[in-house]
């Protein structure tokens, strides 16, 4: 049995007394303990899982290790900032697979679903395509 403070009036009252001697209150002793340990259960919580969380994060985006792992004869490519980083470290030739899929008369709608990739990203495949082909007089 120790002596401890009141969770009502801050007195000291034993860990065993029903009633606070001072101010009347049952259980002076419990509750606050009973409080404090699940805030620090709470907290704890918190903190592991934030830090999971954080750590998840951080080494999802930068990733150095799937990048290096596919292909290690080439140099790892700069990562497209335009494009989701996703599909850049799945597929490296992602691009040269979307064109060959637009050059067999595809359509947005059928590569997406082939290929998981959003019709913005083939739309913007298609345009960089266009483009370049007409640059070269095609
Ligand atoms: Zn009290």
């Amino acid at each position: 049995m120790a002596l401890v403070p009141c969770r009502e009036c801050g007195k000291e009252v034993s860990d065993a007394a029903e009633k606070c001697p001072y101010c009347g209150i049952s259980t002076p002793s419990k509750k606050r303990r009973q409080v404090k340990l699940a805030i620090t259960a709470i907290v704890l919580l918190l903190l592991i899982g934030g830090g999971a969380w954080a750590y998840h994060k951080v080494t999802s985006v930068f990733a150095p290790d799937t990048i290096t792992t596919i292909d290690t004869t080439r140099p790892a490519p700069k990562l497209d900032k335009t494009v989701p980083v996703k599909p850049q470290i799945i597929q490296k030739d992602y691009k040269e697979k979307v064109e060959e899929m637009l050059d067999s008369d595809k359509s947005v709608g059928e590569i997406s679903d082939e290929t998981g990739l959003s019709r913005k990203e083939i739309r913007r495949i298609k345009k960089e395509k266009a483009e370049r082909d007409k640059a070269a007089g095609k």
